[in-house]
């Protein structure tokens, strides 16, 4: 028996309420704020992620899903940023009115180890605003976020955010880093003390038991970010706290990508294990420029939706049934069951969602079959509707019948069904 590779999983149709409140919800808060959709590719060149998410973190490294067809070296895309600014740059985006603000919404590919929360293919939200460097637009990102958390009905959200400063103040704060872990060295085990040479920030976010004590003691980055990244930080809480928004500010958070710039955040929930991160984004003001574009400043974040559905559950967040068909048809006879195909059609046709029984079963089984479809009303052709040009339409909710004309049957079902 074949099974879904490890690290995926299906959605099956009794899942498909959750998906779609939460798909529904954001396209109409995209739509809300003023981001419109942009899809790219699911794989990439694969040196587009190279540059655009950078040597040394561990989705380039280690997670990616490479391939090699023909002469190209393409990737599956790990995340979602550096298609979305590729397709900018491609496109001429920058000639648009600025900030371009889009959004997607697909899935996304980690080899990582699979556990509760972590897949191999999952599914962000990715919403970016590209080309304004003003810190409200940083609070505009956050917002997005934030609303869709609001009005999924979460409780007990933790908003954290940073500053990672800019490439005027981090390399000093980075060395400052350097100089505090070199003694410790170590101490550290093997994926830290990479990172003490590749990437110092990282240390920050290490999971490694050894490292905590560490943490706690390294300096901090406000401590020696710059003054434009002062203000701009200062600015953010600033909008934030207009909104009344709380949010605790996180030293040590940093994001696992090279290209984030000022500000960086992440929302964490409690409930759903280890895997607790339902969005992270901040902003990227070198990218564009690093993927060969002129400087541009850009802000994003992306949300995992299969954390965000595991929260809802958690959270016992009702969603609506999805729309079934209203109608169900079931027949006695060869004639009439095709004036039940004919029927079904028709009432398709006028926009009322039909279904009607296969196979040459009992009256009594079409029945069952009409009751576990859960249609609202059922359509009944025998010999004497035929004689009659007629139908016998049951409302399943107190079992009331009576004859309908055929040529009035798909008016009087409009009307009942509302
Ligand atoms: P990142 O790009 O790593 O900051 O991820 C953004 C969001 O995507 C995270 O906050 C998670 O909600 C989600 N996410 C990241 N990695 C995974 C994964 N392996 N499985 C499921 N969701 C993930």
């Amino acid at each position: 028996m074949y099974k879904a590779p490890r690290g995926t999983h299906d959605i099956l149709p009794e899942e498909w309420p959750y998906w779609e409140r939460v798909m529904n919800l954001c396209h109409d808060l995209a739509g809300r704020y003023g981001y419109e959709r942009l899809e790219t590719p699911i794989f990439e060149e694969t040196s587009l992620f190279v540059r655009g998410v950078g040597e040394g973190t561990d989705i380039v490294d280690k997670e990616m899903y490479t391939f090699r067809k023909g002469k190209s070296d393409l990737s599956l895309r790990p995340e979602c940023t550096a298609g979305t600014m590729r397709a900018y740059l491609e496109h001429g985006m920058h000639t648009r009115p600025k900030p371009v603000k889009v959004y997607s919404l697909g899935s996304i590919f980690r080899y990582d180890r699979p556990q509760a929360g972590r897949y191999r293919q999952f599914w962000q939200f990715n919403v970016e605003a590209i080309g304004e460097i003003d810190p409200a637009v940083d609070v505009e990102i956050m917002s997005i976020a934030w609303q869709v958390f609001k009005e999924l009905g979460f409780q007990g959200l933790s908003f954290q955010i940073n500053s990672t400063g800019c490439p005027r103040c981090r390399p000093e704060y980075e060395n400052q880093l350097r100089l505090y872990y070199r003694p410790h060295e170590n101490r550290l085990d093997g994926d830290d003390r990479r990172r003490l040479d590749k990437n110092p920030l990282r240390l920050l976010d290490s999971k490694s038991p050894k490292a905590q004590p560490l943490i706690a003691g390294a300096p901090k980055i406000s401590d020696y970010i710059c003054e434009e990244c002062t203000k701009h930080f200062m600015t953010v809480r600033r909008y934030l706290e207009i909104l009344d928004r709380s949010y605790t500010v996180n030293h040590r958070l940093v994001r696992g990508l090279d290209y984030y710039t000022k500000t960086v955040f992440e929302v964490y929930a409690e409930g759903i294990g280890a895997q607790n991160a339902l969005c992270g984004g901040g902003r990227y003001d070198g990218l564009i420029e690093e993927l060969g574009g002129k400087p541009t400043p850009g802000v994003g974040f992306a949300m995992g939706l299969e954390r965000v559905i595991l929260l809802m559950k958690e959270q016992n967040i009702v969603v609506p049934d999805l729309p079934r068909p209203a109608v169900y048809l079931v027949y006695l006879g060869d004639e009439a069951k095709l004036s039940a195909v004919r029927l079904s059609e028709s009432l398709r046709d006028a926009k009322i969602g039909a279904q009607m029984a296969f196979g040459s079963r009992s009256l009594g089984a079409q029945m069952k079959a009409a009751n576990r479809a859960g249609a609202r009303f059922v359509l009944m052709l025998g010999e004497d509707e035929l004689a009659q040009e007629s139908v016998t339409l049951r409302d399943m909710a107190d079992g009331s019948q009576e004859l309908v004309l055929l040529a009035q049957v798909t008016a009087r079902l409009k009307d009942d069904i509302g």
